[in-house]
């Protein structure tokens, strides 16, 4: 049986990045459990060193509830390209650099894509809960669908306006973050979270 929060709980949300934590925080509101970010904790971010998703959102939840001494959930997510084997994938934020520049990496991707007619494109997101005492409980989702370019929208982050969900026709920095959110790798990874991990939602 899992750990389950309860109303009015306290959790961290280990990420530095603000389009996560904006997306995390909207999906977190319906519990009424109180959101505090790890920048704003003055956490570190630790290595990602781990070799998956899962390890990576694993070792950030676990550092962040550890030095906090409150449960935390950790994100490790990232844009998987099939004509560049699956790259950036781990290694997503690391493209855009130390000035976290999309536009680059964005630029990067379409430059390593080449001739290749293969536009298959996923995201990818892990979320782990864990404890001050060491329990935790990860949770996986993915959409698939194709990489576009040039970039289109405004709304969002990362490489949101290169991607368009299989079924769609606009990219996720089109849609805007609600129809995003709705059914996003990270809402995928985020339903089974709160049915195993959440209180009911108020
Ligand atoms: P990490 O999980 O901190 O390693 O960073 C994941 C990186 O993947 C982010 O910095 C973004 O570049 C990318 N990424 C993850 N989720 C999304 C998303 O929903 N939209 C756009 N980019 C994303």
């Amino acid at each position: 049986m899992n750990r389950r929060l309860r109303h009015g709980d306290r959790l961290v949300v280990a990420t530095h990045n603000d389009g996560k934590l904006r997306e995390i925080g909207s999906m977190l509101a319906p519990y009424r459990i109180t959101c505090l970010g790890a920048a704003g904790l003055g956490l570190a971010e630790p290595v990602e060193a781990a070799p998956d998703f899962v390890g990576n959102a694993r070792l950030k939840a676990l550092a962040a509830a550890t030095a906090s001494g409150m449960p935390a959930l950790a994100d490790d997510s990232g844009f998987c390209v099939a004509a560049l084997g699956g790259a950036p994938g781990l290694y997503s934020a690391r493209w855009a650099g130390t000035a976290r520049d999309f536009t680059q990496a964005m630029a990067r991707v379409w430059a390593g894509i080449g001739d290749s007619t293969d536009r298959r494109a996923w995201f990818v997101c892990a979320l782990t809960l864990a404890w001050p005492d060491g329990v935790t409980a990860s949770f996986q989702g993915r959409v698939d669908g194709s990489f576009v370019w040039p970039p289109r929208g405004d709304q969002g982050f990362g490489y949101d306006p290169v991607f368009v969900p299989m079924g769609e026709s606009r990219t996720y920095a089109e849609m805007g973050v609600a129809t995003k959110e709705a059914d996003s790798h990270r809402a995928r990874a985020f339903k089974p979270l709160a049915l195993a991990c959440l209180p009911p939602p108020l």
